[in-house]
């Protein structure tokens, strides 16, 4: 899969925001045809305001990934990038009526299933790749959390996660085909959330839209619901990072090694990458 490319028919997906709880409404746009000029990448459009889905466009990522340019802004993005990733996506035009892309049912078959029904259409454009030649690593080894990069011949994913809760253990996840594995193995683990911090978001007025259909609690003694793997937990996260990658608006070609990350630690990761890819480029 070297050249870019784009979806074959334009198609619309409406739901309801974690974060906001309002309905949104999501149409995607194909690259324009015959393309004149190069590609341009993914980019949100919300309010006539164009978002690129690129790191310098990021405006937080605590809980989600927010993008936002001169003060209009769409959150939680990454399912929606990481399916774009596994479908080999580089550029599409992503209009948004709202606040934040849908959260489905916590995981990212909704897009698969979009994106099945729109189709991929290579362009005439070679992809843009990122290769790692020398490791790259944010965090604290020392304390296991941390992200690394080092090279590889694809993108491939080595995460763990770990919780003193006895039930969850140490959840891994070892990925090299991501691409072959993203529809069965990634994409339908769910968004997940400890008890205690769901009522912490609530007090600050968010996850107005969360709910036992899109989010899978953590209580003290179990799950809210059985698990679609035993290590689902892990394999969300790397749904997660999967979309984050996508930020660096190349194709990243690395293995990536994270314990105990979260979109924080892994966008520190995308930083430290495309601070190095500007050096090289000078
Ligand atoms: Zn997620």
């Amino acid at each position: 899969m070297m050249n870019r490319m784009t979806i074959k028919n334009e198609v619309e997906f409406s739901g309801i925001g974690i974060h906001t709880g309002e309905l949104v409404k999501v149409r995607l746009v194909p690259e324009m045809e015959p393309v004149k000029e190069a590609p341009t990448g993914v980019i949100f459009v919300r309010e006539g305001v164009a978002i690129p889905a690129h790191i310098t466009f990021v405006s937080s990522s605590r809980r989600c990934v927010v993008l936002s340019n001169g003060g209009v802004s769409v959150g939680t993005v990454e399912h929606l990038l990481a399916a774009l990733w596994a479908f080999g996506i580089t550029d599409v035009r992503i209009y948004v009526e709202g606040p934040e892309i849908p959260i489905g049912e916590g995981n990212a078959m909704h897009w698969v299933k979009l994106l099945s029904e729109a189709g991929v259409r290579e362009l005439p454009y070679e992809r843009s790749l990122i290769r790692i030649k020398e490791p790259i690593e944010v965090g604290d080894e020392q304390k296991g959390i941390y992200a690394m990069a080092e090279p590889c011949d694809r993108l491939c994913v080595h995460y763990t996660f770990k919780h003193e809760r006895p039930f969850i253990g140490t959840q891994s996840f070892f990925g090299y085909d991501l691409r072959g594995l993203f529809v069965n193995e990634i994409a339908p683990a769910r968004t997940f959330g400890f008890i205690e911090e769901v009522e912490e978001l609530r007090r600050a007025g968010l996850g107005k839209g969360g709910s036992l259909d899109n989010c899978l609690i953590v209580f003290a003694d179990g799950y809210s619901a059985p698990l679609k793997f035993e290590n689902e937990l892990v394999r969300h996260k790397v749904l997660d990072l999967l979309g984050d990658t996508v930020l660096l608006g190349r194709e990243l070609i690395a293995r990536i090694e994270v314990c105990m990350g979260g979109h924080d630690l892994h966008l520190q990761l995308m930083k430290r990458i495309w601070k190095r890819v500007i050096r090289d480029e000078g």
